[in-house]
C-alpha cells in the first residue's frame, strides 16, 4: 500500500545546507519510496546545548511503500552515509532525519514513535511541514496550526531559494 510520510531533515555541521539538498535528493532515491514535495530550507538556533553552530532545517512528503520500521531503517543508513556520529544528546550532526509522520499511525516502539514525539515543540519542524500541508491534521495533536510551536513560528527564517 502506498503510504504518506513527512521526515524532518536538520544538519549544522560541514556545509549544512549542502548536506539537507544533498539528502533531499537521496530520499527520493530510497527503495519503493519517491520524493512528492518538499520545503524551504530554514535557519534555526539549536536546542540544549547553545555552543554549537546554527541548524538548516527541512521538511520531506515521501510517498512510499516501505514499511515504517523499514523506512526508518533506511534514514538511519542514509544518516551514517553522511558520517553521522553520535557524539551526544542534541549535539552538532552532519544529518539527522526523524520520521514526523507516517500516514495517521501512531506507534509506541522502542525504535519508532509516531507522530515523532517532539513535533509539536519544535517551530523549525511546525513550519515547514506547514509550508508543505497548511490543512493537516495530526493524529492525537490536531491541525498543523493549532501545535504549540506555531506560536514562535515569526523566530523562524526562511532561506531564499
Ligand atoms: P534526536 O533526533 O532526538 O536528536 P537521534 O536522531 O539520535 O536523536 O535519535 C535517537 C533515537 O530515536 C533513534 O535511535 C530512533 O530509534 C529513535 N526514534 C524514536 N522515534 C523516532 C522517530 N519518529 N524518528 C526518528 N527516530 C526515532
Ligand atoms: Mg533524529
Amino acid at each position: 500500500m502506498l503510504s504518506h510520510a513527512y521526515i524532518g531533515l536538520g544538519s549544522n555541521l560541514d556545509d549544512p545546507l549542502d548536506h539537507v539538498t544533498r539528502a533531499l535528493r537521496e530520499l527520493d532515491r530510497l527503495p519503493l519510496t519517491r520524493l512528492a514535495a518538499s520545503s524551504s530550507c530554514y535557519a534555526s538556533r539549536p536546542v540544549g546545548p547553545q555552543d554549537q553552530p546554527d541548524f538548516i532545517n527541512a521538511v520531506a512528503h515521501v510517498e512510499t511503500r516501505l514499511s515504517p520500521l523499514s523506512l526508518l531503517d533506511q534514514l538511519q543508513a542514509l544518516e551514517q552515509r553522511h558520517a553521522r556520529v553520535r557524539a551526544r544528546h542534541w549535539g552538532p550532526r552532519t544529518l539527522d532525519l526523524d520520521l514526523l509522520l507516517y500516514d495517521d499511525r501512531c506507534l509506541h516502539h522502542p525504535r519508532l514513535r509516531l507522530p515523532h514525539p517532539e513535533l509539536g515543540k519544535r517551530a523549525f519542524v511546525v513550519v515547514p511541514l506547514h509550508e508543505l500541508a497548511p490543512r493537516l491534521a495530526l493524529p492525537g495533536l490536531g491541525p498543523v496550526a493549532g501545535l504549540p510551536a506555531w506560536r514562535s513560528a515569526g523566530d523562524l527564517r526562511a532561506l531564499l531559494p
